[in-house]
Parts: structure tokens; sequence; C-alpha cells
């Protein structure tokens, strides 16, 4: 009896089937295969490889192997199907995203050119001759002569070439091969980088840099928390690590919370390694599927030996993989909000384990979650408690908006007295600010104050915001578009007024309020074009803006030295959201955006607006005070039993059908509650914070236990045994972050 191999058909059915395997095929899992599939024939991916049993009947072979090489490495499939049990979901969606659509796609193979390759210098007599007889094959080979190598691609000799070319080939002049080009993403036009030389270390980042390269040394590396301020020089920790670990001839793994908006520890890297720029890979998001092929096989050849890149790059195929780096490891970014929902920090730790190599997680405001792991000791506590230029931290000032609102009676105070002085001086002084608005909790509706009446969504639960540049309302769930009303349609006025703000009404204040001043507003909205981005950034890199107005975007690794200032529109709206971790986030908001102020040489301030300035999280991160809100919140998550002292999880139904949506979840609901194991904390089934969302029903069930996988695996084991309607979709996200 020969083996068998369990393949994974491509396609949206998750089909699995076993095949057996013509004899001399060296078929390995991970490999990509042709098969028969009834009287058609299909490509999967072999999940396994199996004993051959006697079934009675004979299976049928496998027509044929795609690539030799398995395409998903050993440690990889182990860690797809952790995934698949931790996260609950089916192999299929896993594998899914270890090997992305463009690779698994037949049609982006690899690009291929003809290229005309001199073989040996002709002589002056030939020339002659030539140059006489044959002035096309003259020309071609002056032009090889002259070309770097003797090298030219075919395409560039000019049309009807072909012709000298073969005469030229059949004495030996010249050879044509075909080679694979890349298609190189950054090669339209991005500015060449100066490469830039290590720093000498300080104290407290040479022990960090000790600490990473002695745990490369054992077998089994224990994962490393990096906490450091904003400004105390991770980065460059990261960088002489990376170097160490490509000195030794092995590849680095660097996790951003998104490429676009980390655009400086991207070039920081670029320039460090600028010497071996071709084997830095950087996965954007707007890669061509070509492109994204060509990288993906790079990195599995070695040819590519560091990979930055946001959540699914932690899925790089990279060989000899010797250390990984999430940086801003408490993003929210990092959790996929698809199937299969994982979090990219803690897949990162799980690769690290399974390959045996370090992992660093760098942050100044870590998660709950990570900060506890250092506590029991299943993490390394690194730290970095100064600026590493020697600055001090940023003076934070909170501001009660509630005496502001006094001032302004009743109307909506947008800056506060203190905020707008502390402008006018930076704009005296010619240096710039960054005003940050926080926009979670769904401001800007437009609200009739006779009657109250706020225009919502017809599909969702939520109102909608007014879109000042279009005139329109738009459902930020949805994308519902509605003209917006000249009376209040429920009592007729005419005074319907604009409740809350957003950016583009901050912008219009503070264009009547400091005239003088040139201001620009990053948000979604304003950043649809291709590049609008980088471009606006840069205009402020250059001092082309003194004010620059943003949402959470831009809130993260920004770093302009002649930012002063920094103000907080609307510190509180992150806290009144149904959601525990509501003042972690705030916290972190606050302490992130505040480190954008003071990263030059002058001294940072930062104006923090808020209608409860007695709350923890901002208190704390006014004195910069991790440690102390860490403890503070640890005890309440610790006397609720929520994370990171259980692992929770949310089964959500969604449906057309309210009644349908509600009754399932009530079903399954039952079912769990049949042989619960012990330790499962099962809640009741509610409504969603949002309710309706894209014109769905949506009930929710929270549930909590100390080991994720008694979760995920009973909830498996019910979802299983029950068959769900066709028009109710449930969803099961494990160590959920997101319970709207
Ligand atoms: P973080 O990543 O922790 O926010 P960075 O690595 O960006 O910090 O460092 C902040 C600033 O300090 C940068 O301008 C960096 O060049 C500088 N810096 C980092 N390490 C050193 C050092 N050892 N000596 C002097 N300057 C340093
Ligand atoms: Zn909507």
């Amino acid at each position: 009896m020969g083996v068998n191999v369990r393949v994974l058909i491509d396609g949206p059915s998750e089909l699995v089937f076993d095949y057996a395997v013509p004899a001399g095929m060296d078929v390995r899992p991970g490999c990509r295969v042709r098969v028969p599939l009834r009287r058609q024939s299909a490509t999967g991916t072999v999940l396994a490889v199996v004993e051959a049993e006697d079934l009675g009947f004979a299976l049928r072979e496998l027509n044929a192997l795609i690539d030799p090489q398995p395409l998903i490495t050993e440690v990889l499939l182990k860690v797809g199907r952790w995934m698949s049990e931790y996260y609950a979901c089916g192999f299929e969606t896993v594998v899914r995203s270890l090997l992305p659509e463009s690779v698994r796609s037949e049609e982006n193979s690899a690009k291929t050119r003809r290229v005309a390759v001199l073989v040996e210098a002709p002589d002056a007599e030939l020339m002659e001759k030539l140059a006489k007889r044959a002035p096309r094959q003259h020309a071609i080979l002056s032009l090889l002569v002259h070309a770097e190598g003797g090298r030219l691609p075919v395409a560039d000799l000019g049309q009807g070439a072909a012709a000298a070319l073969k005469a030229l080939e059949k004495p030996g002049w010249l050879r044509v091969v075909v080679e694979e080009v890349r298609r190189d993403p950054e090669a339209d036009g991005v500015v060449e980088v100066l490469e830039s030389q290590p720093l000498p270390l300080n104290e407290p980042q040479r022990l960090a840099l000790d600490a990473i390269l002695q745990s490369m040394e054992s077998d089994k590396p224990k994962p490393q928390l990096l906490l450091g301020v904003t400004g105390s020089g991770k980065t460059e920790v990261y960088l002489q690590a990376a170097q160490r670990v490509i000195d030794r001839g092995r590849t680095v793994l660097v996790l951003v919370p998104e490429i676009s908006l980390t655009p400086q520890t991207v070039r920081r890297f670029k320039a460090r390694f600028a010497a071996m720029h071709e084997q830095v890979a950087v996965l954007h998001s707007h890669l061509s599927q070509g492109e994204r092929f060509d990288e993906w096989h790079r990195i599995r050849k070695g040819q590519a030996r560091i990979v930055i890149g946001a959540r699914s790059a932690v899925f790089a195929p990279l060989p000899d993989l010797g250390l990984i780096i999430v940086d801003e490891e408490h993003e929210n970014t990092y959790k996929q909000d698809s199937v299969p929902r994982y979090h990219g920090r803690d897949v990162a730790v799980l690769r690290a384990a399974f390959e045996g190599c370090a992992v660093v997680l760098g942050s100044a405001t870590p998660s709950l979650e990570s900060w506890h792991n250092t506590r029991t000791g299943k993490y390394d506590l690194l730290r970095l408690d100064q600026r590493a230029d020697g600055q001090s931290m940023p003076l934070v000032r909170v501001v009660d908006m509630r005496m502001e609102a006094r001032k302004h009676k009743g109307g909506v105070a947008i800056l506060s007295d203190k905020l707008r002085q502390a402008l006018e001086q930076r704009l005296e002084r010619g240096e710039q600010a960054i005003l940050f608005l926080n926009r979670r909790g769904f401001a800007r509706s437009l609200q009739c104050p006779q009657c109250g009446h706020v225009c919502q969504c017809p599909h969702c639960a939520v109102a909608l915001t007014y879109h000042r540049t279009d005139e329109r309302l738009i459902c930020h769930v949805c994308g519902h578009q509605a003209v917006v009303p000249g009376r209040c349609p429920g009592c007729k006025d005419p005074s319907i007024a604009f409740q809350g703000y957003g950016t583009q009404k901050v912008e219009e204040v503070m264009a009547k309020v400091l005239p003088q001043a040139r201001i620009a507003r990053i948000d979604a909205d304003a950043m649809r074009r291709k590049h609008a981005l980088r471009d606006m950034l840069n205009a402020f890199k250059s001092h082309k803006i003194d004010i620059l107005i943003g949402t959470q975007m831009i809130a993260k690794g920004l770093h302009f030295p002649n930012v002063t200032l920094v103000g907080i529109l609307n510190a509180d709206l992150g806290l009144h959201v149904p959601d525990f971790r509501a003042g972690e986030r705030t916290f972190q908001l606050i302490t992130q955006v505040a480190g954008r102020a003071g990263r030059g040489d002058l001294e940072g301030e930062v104006i923090v607006q808020t209608f409860t300035p007695h709350s923890p999280s901002i208190q704390f991160a006014r004195q910069h005070d991790f440690d102390g809100y860490a403890g503070q919140e640890m005890e309440f998550r610790e006397h609720f039993d929520f994370p990171p002292f259980s692992h929770c999880a949310v089964l959500t139904a969604r449906s057309q059908h309210e009644r349908r949506a509600e009754f399932t979840l009530q079903t399954l609901h039952l079912r769990l509650k049949e042989e619960l194991p012990s330790g499962v904390q099962l809640g009741e089934v509610l409504p969603s914070p949002l309710v309706r969302a894209h014109g769905q029903f949506r009930f929710q069930l929270t549930m909590r236990a100390k080991r994720a996988r008694t979760l995920s695996s009973h909830v498996q084991s019910v979802l299983q045994r029950t068959s769900l309607p066709e028009d109710v979709t449930v969803v099961f996200d494990m160590d959920a972050l997101n319970f709207s």
C-alpha cells in the first residue's frame, strides 16, 4: 500500500477529498496539485499525506503536481492548524489567508522577457563586414558591446530585430535567453533613500538589544515586550537587532499596524538597509496581483530577507526566520475583522514559537494582554523609560470643557480659550501643531434642536453623518447616502442644526478663528485620492502647512520635529462606547497622540479637551504613567473577570429577519448551555449595540473562559451539530476586540 493525499479543493465550498499518488510523484503537505473532480479538473492544496488504507475501492489519482516545492512551509501549516482550532474556523479559510489569492491563482505566473546576451566580443573584422552587408546586425552587436554585462532586453532592440538576432545567434555570436523579471512595486519614481548608520545606543537601549540577541541564542526564545515611551528609540533597537540577524544569514519579519500610516518606520528600515535594498520587501496593500505574486516568490526563495508588512505579512513565507518584530503591538488593526478572525500579534508569537525564533513586541502603550503576559512570566519585559534624544516628555494640560460649554452658553465649544491661545503662539513662533479629533462614537449627526429628531440610516441603526464637502448625509456603516433636509423631517422646523462636529467642522471653525494659518485636514474622506496621504504628510513636513487636523489616522508613528503642540479636541468620545476596553483605548490614544509633540529640539505641549477630566485614563495619560494606569485597570479587569484574566468571545447572528436572527442565537445558546464545560461563562442573547447594519439585524452572545481552547472547541462542536437557516449568518469571534 502506498500513500494517499488529502486535498483541499480551491473554491468556496471547502471540499476535501483523498487522492492516490501516482508512482514516482513526490507530494508533500503544502504542495499545489491538479486533481480530477467529477468530470472536470480542479486545483487544490495538499493538507496531509496519509497512509493508504484498503477502502475496497480505488481512489482516483492526482493529475499533476503544479509546483514540486510545497508552497506552504511546514511551520506555516502548523500555524494554520492551530488557527483553525483556536478561532474555530474552517481550515480552508485559513489556507486562503496563508496563500494569497494572487499566489494560488495560476493567471499570475512569473513575468518573463527575452534578453539578448553577447557570447563573445566581436572582432573588428567581423564588425566591418557586418557594417557593410548587414547594418541591422551590426547595430545590434554594437549596442550589446556597450551594454552593461553585454545584455539587452530584446524589446529594447527595436521592431523587426528578430531576423537579425537569429542570424547572429546561429554562428554563436549571441544567445537569446528567457528570464524572469520582477514587477518592482517601488519602480515608479520613488526617491532614493540615503543609507543611515547605526546610532551609538544609550544604556537602556543597549540592555534591550543585548536581551534580544541573547534570546536569539536560545532554542526556545521567550517573547519579549519592549515597553518604551514614544521617542525612546525602540526603532533603533529593532534596526540593530535586525542587522545582527541578517549578518547571521537569517531573515527578519517586521509587522506594522498599517503601511501607509507608518511611512517613517518603513523609510527608516529602507535607509538602514539601503545597501541591500533589493532584499527588503514592503508588502503594501495596494500591490497589484502580479507584484504580490513576485514579492511572495522572492520572499520564499530567500531573495527578500527583510519583510515589512501589515497583519497578513505574518504569513510571509520567509525561510530561516531569525526575528519577528511587531511594532505598536497594541493596535487594533492587527485583528482581522473577517474570517479567519485572527490577531496578527498572537499569530506572530505562535509562529515564532514554532520557528524557534525571537519575537519582540514593541509599544509605548502595550495591550493589557501583553502586559499581563509579562506579569505571569510568559513574556520578558524590556523597558526604555526615557526619550532617546534627551528631550523631556511633553507637558500635558487637561481642559475641562464643561466650563467652556458654559462660556459658550450651551453651544458646542470646539476650541477652548487655552487651546486657541496656544495655537496663536505657535503661529507667531513659526512652529507647527496637530489637532486630533477622536471620531469613535458616531459624532456629527444631524439633529433638530426643536424636536430632537436625528436623521438615521434606513438600513443601519446609526445616525447619518453630515459631510460638508458634498452636502450629503452618509452612513458610516453601509455607505447609504441621503440629501440634507431643508426642514426637520420630524417637526418641519427649518432650524435643524448640526449636532456634534467632525474634522470638516473643525477645519471651518479654525479658518475663522485663525485666518492667517495654513490648515489641512487628514481623514478617510480627504484621503481617497491615491498618494494623497503621502503628499499631505510631505507638505506638512516641509512646513507648507501650519496646522494639521486629523482623526486616529495621524495618531500612529509619525515624527515631525517642528510640531510643538498637539491638541486633542474631544478626548472622551471613545469613553462612551459599550466596551470594557474603552478606557484602555482612550489612554492609548492620548499617550500616542501626545507622543507626536516635541520630537525635535523644541519642547512639546499637549492640550487635552475633555468633559470628564478626572477619568483615570485621562489622568494617567497626562502623567505618562503606563504602570499606574495598567495597575488600576488590571484591578478592574480582574474584579470583573475580563480579559486579560479570561478570554472573551462573541457569537453573532445576523439576518434580514429580526426574529430569525434572535431565534437562531437562542437555539445556539440552549445547546451551548447543555454540557457547558466548567469554567465557561455564557452571557445572554442580546441585540448588538449596532442592532442593524447593512439591512441585517444583529444579535450577540458574549462568553468568557479561562482557556480559549475550551471555548472554541465547545462552540465548534455545537455549530457542527446545528444546522442553521439559510438566511442567518453566524459569526464566532475569539478574543473579540469589537463589541458593536
Ligand atoms: P520610538 O521608536 O521609541 O518612538 P525612535 O527610534 O523613533 O523612538 O527614536 C526617537 C528619536 O531618537 C529618533 O529621532 C532617533 O533617531 C533618536 N534616537 C534613537 N536612539 C538614539 C540614540 N541612541 N542616540 C541618539 N538619538 C537616538
Ligand atoms: Zn447604513
